[in-house]
């Protein structure tokens, strides 16, 4: 990196974000160079804290690792060129714990704080005290996050963008029992009863029939109340046989957005996604245009900034929006090996005040890519398998990339998200990728833990699977059957 563009090649405007920051000068005159990070502070862990370690290191920017007393070990935490224990093993004491956060980037004096996936990357609040310590934000402006992190508005600010939304309420429903029972006719059943502040697939109820209406809205309005202090719920029709499949999006500071294609992440098990890839398997070319550009077109709306991701329930040949990420995804890489854009090297950008370098145009979707999530897990009682790794064997060959944190004497810490690596396979076409994933997947050896391979294996061989295109509920219903038969 370090390719710093003069000034006049970026253009005249401003960026229209708050980037005034502590040792980075912006540049004022059309002459000075844009300057580049050169610390940047990573507030997260595990394999994300390392991907993100290693796109910084790529473009010679310094690095901070913050970790907990349980991660002090990793050896990514030792990788990076300076680490700060941020508080204790759990999350809310470390990982979440923003007065920590913000003080290890002072005595580091890094210069912006990436946050990652989960934790707080989606927290307007976080982005609003990162900024106002004089920090830069490697992501949208808080004020964004905040918009999107609530259905009922995200939903409504899309609508109003024209991008297409699973039919419903435009807002939150009235208390008047008469007046829901009448929303819900006009919708028509089955519904689905969300929490407008709900999210990590909480807070959301399926009802079938009017005689569980009112009750399903109570409970589900107190539940939203409890879990995320919000008593909020909307209605939307609820669609039974839907894929997922989520655009991803780029955006700089100066009115450029761009769509980098689209991932299908239909294998679900409760809402949690398991393999992601991309394209999406037999989408046709020019929805995928028309959705991409839409989602690009309510970037420029709304004044978006960095990397984002609009996710989609698709059915009958209709997309219907159903909520946006503000931040990277655990999926990106997908989409980085059929683009060869890297992600996370461009939110930096992005947040560094630099400009889109490319256009609609010149981004081509080449090939396949497939990603299995490799959890630290049984393979069909997903109870969580903790503890030390003895061997570990990561796979290797042509296209195949490993996104991971661990290596073997490794101890899996009990606190955090099961996830251990990624492998994604990438291949001219979705065989090929399919085939290297198998091959991939027979050459990795895990032991002293359990792990989610065999079932992947078995996915990798399941026929509708490789017909491509299978619905969320299709992993359930898989599972339900396994369970049935033994
Ligand atoms: P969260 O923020 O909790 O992830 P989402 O709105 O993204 O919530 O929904 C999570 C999942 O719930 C979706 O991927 C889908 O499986 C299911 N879902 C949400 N809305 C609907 C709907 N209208 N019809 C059918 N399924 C839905």
């Amino acid at each position: 990196m370090f390719e710093k563009k003069p000034r006049a090649e970026q253009g005249d405007d401003k960026p229209s974000g708050g980037l005034l920051k502590r040792g980075i000068m912006r540049a004022t005159s059309k002459q000075s160079p844009l300057a580049m990070f050169e610390k940047i502070l990573i507030a997260n862990r595990g394999e994300i804290a390392l991907r993100i370690q290693r796109a910084c290191r790529e473009m010679g920017i310094k690095t901070v690792a913050v970790h907990s007393e349980a991660d002090a070990d990793a050896k990514y935490v030792k990788l990076a060129d300076e680490s700060v224990c941020i508080g204790p093993a759990p999350s809310a004491q470390s990982y979440l714990h923003i007065p920590a956060i913000i003080s290890a980037a002072e005595v580091t004096d890094a210069q912006a704080i990436h946050p990652g996936y989960g934790f707080l990357s989606e927290n307007a609040d976080f982005a609003e005290r990162v900024e106002k310590s004089g920090f830069v934000f490697i992501g949208p402006r808080p004020d964004t996050i905040r918009l999107m992190g609530d259905k009922v508005s995200a939903k409504n600010a899309m609508k109003k963008a024209g991008v297409p939304c699973v039919p419903g309420v435009d807002g939150a429903l009235p208390d008047n029992p008469a007046e829901i029972v009448k929303i819900a006719r006009s919708i028509g059943y089955p519904v689905i009863i969300k929490a407008s502040g709900g999210g990590g697939g909480r807070g959301m109820r399926v009802v079938h029939t009017e005689a569980a209406l009112l009750n399903a809205v109570a409970m589900t309005r107190s539940e939203a109340q409890a879990a995320f202090n919000n008593p909020m719920v909307y209605m939307e029709k609820f669609l039974e046989n839907p894929r997922h499949i989520e655009f991803q999006v780029l955006a700089d500071s100066y009115g450029n957005a761009v769509y980098l294609g689209e991932r299908d992440c239909s294998m679900q098990r409760r809402h949690q996604k398991i393999i992601e890839e991309a394209p999406a398997p037999m989408l046709n070319a020019r929805l995928r245009n028309k959705i991409g550009e839409r989602c690009a077109e309510a970037c420029r709306k709304i004044g978006y900034r960095g990397a984002g991701t609009f996710e989609f329930l698709y059915e009958n040949d209709e997309f219907f929006f159903i909520e946006m990420n503000t931040r990277v995804q655990v999926e990106h890489p997908v989409t980085e090996m059929i683009t060869g854009i890297d992600i996370v090297q461009q939110q930096i950008r992005i947040a560094a005040g630099e400009k889109l370098n490319f256009r609609q145009k010149d981004i081509e979707l080449k090939g396949h890519a497939v990603e299995c999530r490799i959890n630290a897990e049984h393979p069909y009682k997903f109870t969580p398998s903790p503890g030390r790794i003895t061997i570990w064997h990561p796979p290797g060959g042509p296209g195949i990339r490993v996104d991971s944190h661990v290596y073997a004497n490794y101890f899996v810490p009990p606190h955090y998200d099961s996830l251990i690596a990624k492998i994604i396979a990438y291949g001219e076409t979705r065989d090929q990728a399919v085939a290297r994933m198998r091959t991939a997947l027979s050459e990795m050896a895990v032991e002293g833990i359990a792990t989610n391979i065999p079932l992947h294996q078995e996915l990798m061989q399941d026929a509708a699977f490789l017909n491509g295109g299978t619905s969320i509920h299709y992993l359930e219903h898989k599972l339900a059957d396994r369970t049935k038969g033994q």
